[in-house]
């Protein structure tokens, strides 16, 4: 993609989410009564792959942590991310929905804004640390830091070379026996452009291309369950990098 045609891309998908309402129905295009059941299904799939990761690392100490990429509202890390990682990161361009995310997260004791009262934080002593307000094609992790990249519903907004490379930036922030998840939706045929919110839908062959290309390999996939008919199919992948 020619560098100004990216620019305008990025900047379209930016206009869009602008318009956007910061609720979790919103982030979902109006389809907030399928957060449960994504979550829910997010959850088995995660447990399951750490399992076996565990086995494989025979564990290790120290506070796991975790990256929510697109987190929109923080929708994932309040509902399920919170309450598997010690610490976790929020990525999110857009500031009407970084500023929510802040709030629902200080609700649920996972985020200290500074008015907290004493003992209204998280028992577990779980908690939100970063928030980095930029797109995924500028956010550099740190190297070896995360025992997730969880990425989900916004990597259609990145072009192949965009997803490529940062994914392979990914590979590099995670830990060792650290995985990136990656959930979206499928096209079941070719690759469907949305002129509206500047994004991409890819069909399976697509991801599985693009995997490749960033050094990952395929450590488990799943379609997500119990979705309205009249969604796209959505797949979850859990990815490791490739030894
Ligand atoms: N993952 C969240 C939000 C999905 S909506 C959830 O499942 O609840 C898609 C999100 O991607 C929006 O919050 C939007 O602002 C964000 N987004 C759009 N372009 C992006 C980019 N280039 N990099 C990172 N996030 C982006």
């Amino acid at each position: 993609m020619h560098a100004d045609h990216g620019k305008k891309w990025y900047q379209d998908a930016i206009h869009y989410w602008k318009g956007v309402d910061a609720t979790v129905d919103g982030v979902l295009g109006g389809f907030g009564s399928v957060s449960q059941v994504d979550t829910s299904e997010s959850r088995a799939f995660l447990h399951h792959v750490l399992e076996s990761q565990r086995k494989r690392t025979h564990g290790r100490g120290g506070r796991t942590r975790a990256i929510d990429c697109g987190a929109g509202v923080g929708r994932i890390t309040e509902q399920l991310l919170i309450h598997v990682f010690d610490d976790v990161d929020l990525l999110e361009p857009l500031p009407h929905f970084l500023d929510k995310a802040k709030e629902n997260l200080a609700r649920a004791g996972a985020w200290d804004d500074g008015q907290q009262q004493q003992g209204t934080m998280r028992s577990d002593g779980h908690r939100v640390n970063h928030f980095f307000q930029m797109g995924m094609q500028e956010f550099v992790p740190e190297e070896k830091a995360y025992d997730c990249v969880w990425i989900q519903w916004c990597l259609g907004h990145l072009d192949d070379q965009a997803c490529v490379e940062f994914l392979q930036r990914c590979k590099k922030g995670l830990k060792d026996g650290g995985l990136v998840i990656v959930k979206e939706n499928i096209s079941s045929k070719g690759i469907i452009l949305d002129r509206e919110d500047s994004s991409v839908t890819r069909p399976h062959s697509c991801w599985l291309r693009l995997f490749k290309q960033s050094g990952l390999t395929l450590v488990k996939v799943e379609n997500q369950r119990q979705f309205p008919r009249e969604l796209f199919e959505v797949k979850m992948y859990a990815l490791k990098p490739k030894c």
